[in-house]
């Protein structure tokens, strides 16, 4: 199955707001499943993966997991938007912007990819041009700065954990 992939840099670059690329997740009204998907990107990418994560010690609510991977985790339906974790990270990966309060979700569109593996997601026909795609990877390429976020997320993003051309 193709995997959806971000090139987060040149979602910056293209000055669009986040909220103008639409989302077909069909169980929250005004969906906004860009969000989410960023904020996947951001602990994937910028996140340093602290062993004693600040940011995880400051959410008053306890919506922040480390897992085992080193991944941060939002629990959004705990989260109360505080963004004490904002604040809390000693090295600023945490960009309010991306950290809503209000629950945004998105299922990848895997049951449309399902049925038709050449299906393209809402996102992808209305993310600016060469931002969102989707595309046929099988591996991770560090020289292009391409790394993956479980099965079916590709995230093009410059990347702390890897030095250039090492996985
Ligand atoms: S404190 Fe910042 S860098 Fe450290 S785990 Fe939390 S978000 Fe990541
Ligand atoms: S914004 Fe959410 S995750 Fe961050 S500290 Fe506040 S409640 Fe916790």
């Amino acid at each position: 199955m193709k995997k959806l992939f971000i090139d987060v840099p040149a979602l910056i670059n293209s000055g669009a707001a986040v909220d103008q690329i639409k989302c077909e997740y069909l169980f929250h009204r005004k969906n906004n499943g860009a969000f989410s998907l960023l904020e996947v990107a951001q602990f994937a990418s910028y996140c340093r993966q602290c062993t004693e994560s600040f940011c995880v010690s400051a959410c008053p609510v306890e919506a922040l997991e480390r897992q085992e991977t080193g991944t941060i985790k939002r629990h959004n339906m705990r989260c109360v938007g505080c963004k004490s974790c904002v604040l809390a990270c000693p090295f600023g990966t945490i960009f309010p912007e991306v950290i809503n309060y209000v629950t945004c979700q998105c299922d990848l569109c895997l049951n449309q990819l399902e049925q038709d593996p050449d299906y393209v997601p809402l996102c992808v026909k209305t993310a600016p041009a060469q931002t969102f795609a989707m595309k046929e990877l099988t591996e991770e390429d560090p020289q292009q700065h391409i790394y993956f976020s479980g099965k079916h997320l590709a995230i093009k993003s410059p990347n702390w954990r890897h030095k250039e051309g090492k996985s």
